[in-house]
């Protein structure tokens, strides 16, 4: 749904590959040229203004970003011109010269995607919107669309060093937003009618660490957001187990409006390969975390994030993975093979030895594992009731949420997209489940199943 403030002055195309931050930054960027009387156009070829966020996390992100710009190279609108195309995000950084080099017609780069700071380059030099002016009623978190997925950037960057990773080199150090500001912006989801917020950085828990006496405030920025605002699913991505402790379970992982969903990245199950990996824990503090966040939160959802073929992972430390897999039972896990990252620790130190055969075959043998764990825990939902939020409606039916993000497809439902419905659940597959609309005498919910 858009959310149109002024006539349209201009209009605009954007493309985002990566994660959420990249996400967020987008929908902030396209909430403030809507108040500049923007338009969101679905292709190229109608905008006056393209805009590219990029993702160098693994080299395949890197190449689609690289392939997306030669693909822009002949773009022109029905009224015979091209389009003011910006590039923004990570991988601009590290490749300005070779992007101005091979791409020459990509008229602005901006390191990174900060909306401050790619509002004021494109007020300099995108034409259309300087001439534009701002709607009086304009906040800086509104955002195109009241769908279950609004976000507010808490954290930039990030202080870890996880060998493998190139988000620290990508995203700069951690700078943590105010607590004000991070509370101002949840407000102005709530006041446009959005149902849900997730507050969003790295490594969320660390909120607080990045300033002079390295205090972790991540207790108290949540709080702020739970006591001012009403939101009934509160969300927090993503997190660490070295910054988790038992008063953030108690605390703020406990909390009825906080959503059961807890994304807490393991990447291996051997200590030797975490060392390497230059992750702050090992497997016991995770195991013992994981403890601590089921009992108080016995409907935890539990997801993850699993790295197979470092190149110091032999197959004995492979199958710790395997082994750590199956008995901690994710609900589900992102996962991925080793992709070396230039001027990462891990590609100065470890040469990629390991074949893609090798790498490939782990990868297959965990997603397998994974699929059969994820559809046994989901029986747990059958002939459960969950609150929704409906996401889509057509003629075919209604694709809805649940507090933990499942989608739920249901024949049909009598609410609009973006309201509140509760779902019996009839049957799971892998990543989604299916169920049937049930009266709902209420319109807020807490997160509880
Ligand atoms: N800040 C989060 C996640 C960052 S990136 C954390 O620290 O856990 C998201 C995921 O991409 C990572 O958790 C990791 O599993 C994967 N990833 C990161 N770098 C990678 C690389 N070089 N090759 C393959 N996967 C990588």
């Amino acid at each position: 749904m858009l959310i149109g403030t002024s006539a349209d002055r201009f209009t605009y195309y954007s493309r985002v590959f990566g994660c959420q931050m990249n996400v967020a930054d987008v929908d902030d960027i396209s909430a403030r040229l809507n108040a500049y009387g923007g338009r969101r156009v679905e292709t190229p070829e109608e905008a006056d203004l393209v805009m590219v966020n990029t993702c160098m996390v693994r080299k395949k992100a890197e190449d689609k970003a690289m392939s997306f710009f030669g693909g822009l190279k002949h773009t022109i609108n029905p009224q015979g011109r091209r389009p003011f195309i910006v590039a923004m995000g990570c991988v601009v950084p590290r490749n300005q010269k070779k992007i101005a080099d091979t791409y020459p017609h990509i008229d602005l780069l901006v390191n990174y995607s900060d909306p401050d700071l790619v509002m004021s380059q494109l007020m300099e030099q995108f034409e259309l919107l300087a001439s534009s002016a701002l709607d009086d009623d304009f906040t800086p978190a509104m955002t195109t669309s009241i769908g279950t997925q609004n976000f507010v950037t808490a954290i930039r960057g990030c202080n870890h060093r996880c060998s493998f990773c190139v988000v620290p080199w990508a995203r700069g150090p951690q700078r943590d937003e105010p607590i004000e500001k991070i509370v101002e912006e949840a407000q102005a989801h709530e006041a446009r009618g959005a149902r849900d917020v997730t507050i969003l950085g790295q490594s969320i828990m660390a909120y607080g660490k990045s300033s002079g006496d390295g205090s972790q405030r991540f207790i108290e920025m949540m709080e702020a957001v739970l006591a001012n605002t009403s939101f009934p699913w509160v969300r927090f991505l993503t997190s660490l187990a070295c910054d988790m402790t038992d008063e953030i379970c108690e605390r703020i992982i406990a909390h009825p409006r906080i959503t059961p969903l807890l994304h807490l990245p393991i990447q291996s199950g051997s200590d030797k390969v975490l060392g390497d990996m230059k992750r702050k824990h090992d497997v016991a503090t995770y195991k013992r975390m994981v403890a601590k966040a089921r009992e108080v939160r016995p409907d935890l959802y539990l997801t993850t994030d699993i790295l197979v073929g470092f190149p110091t992972e032999t197959e004995a430390d492979y199958r710790e993975t395997y082994a750590l897999m199956e008995e901690i039972g994710f609900d589900d896990a992102f996962m991925f093979a080793y992709s070396e990252r230039p001027g990462t620790h891990s590609a100065r130190h470890f040469p990629d030895v390991l074949s893609r055969e090798v790498k490939i075959r782990r990868l297959s043998e965990i997603i397998e594992l994974q699929r059969k764990t994820s559809a046994e825990r989901s029986l747990r939902y059958i002939g459960e009731q969950l609150d929704v939020i409906i996401e889509s409606v057509n003629e075919d039916g209604a694709v809805a949420r649940t507090s933990f993000n499942k989608p739920v497809y249901m024949p049909k439902t009598d609410k609009g997209v973006g309201e509140y419905s509760r779902a019996v659940i009839r049957s799971v597959r892998v990543s989604a489940f299916t169920g049937e609309e049930i009266e709902v005498a209420h319109e807020a919910v807490p997160a509880r199943v």
